[in-house]
């Protein structure tokens, strides 16, 4: 049932969703595998979604891609960027793709006769892939998120596999909660009871946490932690005082003035090796919290902003983090502006962005907001603003392009309109064939692709290397049809998919532009902490370039 000498930590979530499991279960994996140990982080959604690719970012945040091209929650990617490592298909697992493989395999009489039921035929399916991860990683320790909060209904069969694996094993497996102790304005004090009742919930299905790391708007003080302790039935010591700070990648330097690397070696009764610490990733932190050194202004000209009365910028998250890795190690500090491109279309003027120093178009599909981002990217051209465009936002480039300097009148991708007299983007025939029977979900050009780069080109001399790889994530590509012609008019395919059939990165001159480049890939979900994307940093130097000229006119 377990794999023989694999430890699995658990990690359920109390009180309410959203209080930051993910980076916790990222900092544990990092603590880990700073002191030797292979570690693999697995993420479970509970929800029926095969893969969260059908989701609107705004409902659930970023689609993150893995190399695989399965399209993930946006935890992977924090799982990824912490681990320094690329996560696999194994590493992801939702209800729906769960379920889908038990009535997959009761269709081909997989069950031989069988009456097929939740328990156990749904838990094996969930405790087999865990073990599954565990296997094509070969690590020694897996570090599993139940996504959703305890009490959820959604995830209790998860829950319910964590507990026989534990029933089991017991000393192979422990389980840790991520809860929240809320400091109410009206009283001013911390108070503990949410976090009680949601171990005494957890209690109820046979579990029993062995550590709370308890998140709050401020540290724990002793009296909380024995509270807690006492009432929760654990010592002292395993509860985890998890306060807000103002950096994400502070979380594991903090976790360690707790000791709680130790004291989840020592729980699961893993030998001591030697911890080559984490100098590297301290470096990083002291770059990105830096306060006195220059600002850039970036400009993300997105849509997925709006939910209900709130504004959130999570559909964007790791664009945000690869400007943030570049902008360290260039010792500056990214001020991002974020714009609504539909504001562009209901009567805000463009020059709003004359006080950027770089513009992004990240990626996107559909219509709204369309023209608003097509303005911005004249406007870039134009201003010779540096411009980074990505997927969506290399497409615009080009559809600018062609309706601006190359004259081709209503040029356009079919995406949204599909009689445009120039489909300057169009659909590849695979695609079509998919549009036409509604086949939607993961089947887009998704995951990793190799690319070759043009010599002396922008891209070239940024990524410094003639072949790359990089992840994609959508259908429509530019129109081979029109390349003869926009390469006349001036524009550059530095980058071409290895049978040059595909372009995947276009650019204008270093003699016409300072910077305006776009791919049709995803540099961002490549951009780590301790390995800061190529393009992200060569788009940031020259926003700082605009920057340095902009302070010395003004
Ligand atoms: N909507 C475009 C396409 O499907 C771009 C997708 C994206 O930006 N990820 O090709």
């Amino acid at each position: 049932m377990a794999r023989s000498g694999h430890k699995y930590i658990f990690v359920i979530g109390g009180v309410m969703s959203g209080v930051g499991k993910g980076i916790a279960i990222s900092s544990m994996g990092l603590l880990l595998k700073s002191r030797g140990f292979s570690v693999n982080l697995v993420k479970v959604d509970p929800y029926l979604n095969v893969d969260a690719g059908t989701m609107n970012p705004t409902e659930h945040g970023e689609v993150f891609v893995l190399n695989s091209g399965l399209e993930t929650d946006q935890d992977m990617g924090n799982y990824e960027r912490f681990l320094n490592r690329d996560l696999g298909a194994e590493d992801y697992m939702t209800s729906g793709m769960v379920y889908q493989s038990v009535i997959a395999r009761e269709r081909s009489l997989g069950y031989g006769g069988k009456c097929v039921e939740a328990i156990p035929h749904v838990r094996d399916e969930i405790l087999d892939r865990i073990n599954a991860a565990a296997a094509h990683n070969g690590s020694k320790v897996s570090i599993i998120e139940i996504g959703g909060t305890v009490g959820d209904f959604q995830n209790e069969l998860f829950i319910d596999a964590a507990r026989v694996l534990k029933m089991r094993h017991p000393d192979d497996v422990l389980f840790v909660m991520v809860s929240y102790i809320p400091i109410p304005g009206t009283l001013g004090e911390m108070k503990t009871k949410p976090t009680q009742n949601a171990v005494r919930q957890l209690n109820s299905y046979g579990v029993q946490p062995e550590f709370i790391i308890a998140r709050s708007k401020r540290s724990l003080d002793v009296k909380r932690k024995e509270k807690i302790a006492t009432a929760c039935s654990i010592s002292t010591d395993h509860v985890i005082s998890a306060p807000d700070i103002e950096s994400i990648y502070d979380v594991p330097l903090n976790f360690e003035k707790d000791k709680l690397a130790e004291m989840l070696i020592s729980s699961l009764k893993l030998p001591n090796k030697k911890n080559a610490g984490l100098t590297m990733w301290k470096k990083f932190v002291r770059n990105i919290k830096c306060k006195d050194i220059p600002q850039v202004n970036i400009a993300i000209i997105g849509k997925y902003f709006d939910t209900g009365d709130f504004v959130l910028s999570d559909a964007y998250l790791s664009v945000i983090e690869a400007i943030k890795f570049s902008a360290a190690t260039l010792h500056v500090a990214p001020h991002i502006h974020w714009i609504n491109a539909k504001d562009f279309e209901h009567g805000t003027s463009t020059a709003v962005l004359a006080k950027c120093d770089g513009i992004i178009v990240p990626g996107g599909f559909g219509e709204s907001g369309i023209e608003g981002k097509i303005k911005t990217v004249k406007y870039a051209r134009i201003k010779k603003i540096p411009y980074l465009g990505l997927c969506y936002g290399m497409q615009l480039l080009v559809i600018e392009y062609a309706r601006n300097v190359a004259k081709l009148t209503g040029a356009h991708t079919t995406e949204i309109d599909s009689n445009t007299p120039h489909p300057i983007i169009a659909v590849m025939e695979s695609q079509r064939e998919n549009l036409a029977v509604d086949n939607y979900g993961g089947s887009m050009r998704l995951g990793t692709y190799e690319a070759i780069l043009k010599k002396n080109t922008l891209a070239a001399a940024s990524y410094k290397t003639k072949f790359i790889e990089e992840r994609h994530r959508h259908r429509y590509e530019i129109n081979p049809n029109y390349i003869p012609h926009l390469e006349k008019a001036g524009l550059v395919f530095s980058g071409t998919s290895p049978d040059g059939v595909l372009m995947e990165i276009a650019e204008l001159p270093g003699k016409v532009h300072p910077f305006m480049l776009g791919t049709q890939f995803h540099p961002e979900f490549r951009a780590r902490p301790l390995a800061p994307h190529p393009l992200f940093t060569a788009f940031l130097r020259a926003a700082i370039e605009r920057r340095n000229k902009r302070t010395k006119n003004a």
